[in-house]
């Protein structure tokens, strides 16, 4: 076999890239983002910040059928939760535990006049307790999908966020708090690819089935570990299964977040289970990409449900990804969408304005130190170190949101 110089120097390139990358750096963002095969990229690795607070929090994915509840002698928490608690609105849960907190809502006595604004009954997204705001279904610039995936950092999404940097494209990602204390450094990557990132819970449960109590412990610790690995404390969430009525609302405002749902569900998270093929899922993208093209979204945009869950969902995100651009005008983050540049409680990250995403300035970043960036959490444990003061911060604001209320 003949080589051509220009082959070999592409051979030896490739050598030299693969031995560069051979010892595996899974102590830093960068490192951990150019791991590209899966299994790799999925075997467990230690990060000290998270390892040194793991007794802090709350078992990382509860077992089935529980939730995160607070920490014994988290007296912090234990002492914010009591002082929200008697002012959050007096709904019971719904169903009985333990099989609603999987979603068996079987027996639960609830009248069709939809009291509770419960979404999961009837999609209701204007909740009818005074003071909360309605939920995100759609997003109000034109022509433009409101682009982001659900129940992340999945372990082996590097593949996926290659794509996305490669179009220079970013997105909102729904974190849910136990996979970010399994995956800090990929939870790490969206920030520092310019992604923003939303609130999902701990444990991924059914919010409206919990106590006050446990609710309050899926959102406090996940703010918590996204501030301790990432550096900021988000101020939008999406409730798993879009399971929320006006007393789950009414706590994440005092959380500082706004809930996010979807107008269109492509599925991609149910491929394979009940009777959802993967032809349903191309055929919902295919539903949302004709009507963009039909003029649906000519005076407000929209939000479809997708996931990072697995490699069948993030392909799907993949395949239709061209597709999507060529049907919408913008494809943009939510808080871009909805011109918000401040979407952390921190005010040193800011996202571009939707003016200056759509003509070509996709990120804007941090400024100031390096705290916020993947940069500043990922070489030491500094940014755990700010986290309460931060957190009391959102939650003084909280406080004065509720006093409004009440
Ligand atoms: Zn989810």
């Amino acid at each position: 076999m003949k080589w051509s110089v220009r082959s070999l120097v592409s051979a030896c390139l490739l050598a030299s890239t693969l031995v560069a990358a051979a010892p595996q750096d899974r102590t830093t963002e960068q490192g951990e983002a150019q791991i590209t095969d899966p299994n790799e990229e999925c075997t467990p690795y230690s990060y000290a910040p998270v390892s040194n607070a793991k007794s802090s929090f709350p078992a990382v994915w509860p077992p089935l059928n529980e939730s995160a509840t607070i920490v014994p002698n988290d007296n912090e928490a234990m002492s914010m939760f009591q002082a929200l608690n008697s002012s959050i609105p007096n709904i019971a849960p719904h169903g009985t535990q333990p099989g609603s907190i999987e979603g068996n809502f079987t027996g639960n006595n609830y009248t069709a006049a939809d009291p509770d604004c419960w979404w999961t009954w009837a999609h209701c997204d204007t909740p009818k307790y005074p003071g909360l705001e309605p939920d995100l279904t759609r997003v109000p610039e034109p022509d433009t999908f409101g682009y982001g995936f659900d129940d992340g950092p999945n372990c082996s999404h590097n593949a996926f966020y290659d794509f996305l940097a490669e179009n220079n494209q970013k997105a909102t990602m729904f974190f849910i708090g136990s996979n970010v204390m399994d995956w800090p450094l990929e939870a790490q990557r969206a920030i520092a690819d310019g992604h923003q990132v939303c609130v999902h819970t701990w444990s991924h449960r059914y919010m409206t089935s919990l106590t006050n109590e446990q609710a309050f412990a899926e959102f406090y610790y996940t703010i918590k570990a996204l501030k301790l690995v990432l550096g900021v404390t988000p101020t939008c969430w999406r409730p798993p299964y879009g399971d929320v009525d006006d007393r789950i609302r009414y706590i994440a405002k005092s959380f500082n977040l706004s809930t996010i749902v979807w107008e269109y569900d492509s599925n991609d998270w149910r491929a394979g289970t009940g009777n959802i093929t993967d032809a349903d899922v191309d055929a919902n993208y295919e539903d949302l990409i004709t009507a963009a093209q039909n003029g649906t979204f000519s005076t407000e945009g929209t939000i479809m449900l997708t996931h990072e869950l697995n490699n069948f969902t993030m392909s799907e995100a993949v395949k239709f990804y061209d597709q999507l651009k060529g049907a919408f005008k913008h494809l943009v983050p939510i808080a871009v969408a909805l011109n918000d540049t401040n979407p952390y409680a921190e005010s040193n990250y800011t996202m571009p304005t939707f003016e200056q995403y759509t003509s070509g300035t996709t990120t804007t970043g941090s400024s100031g130190s390096s705290s916020g960036s993947s940069g500043g959490s990922g070489s030491s444990g500094g940014a755990a170190h700010s986290s309460w003061s931060t957190l009391a911060a959102a939650l003084a604001g909280a406080a004065a949101v509720l006093s409004a209320l009440v």
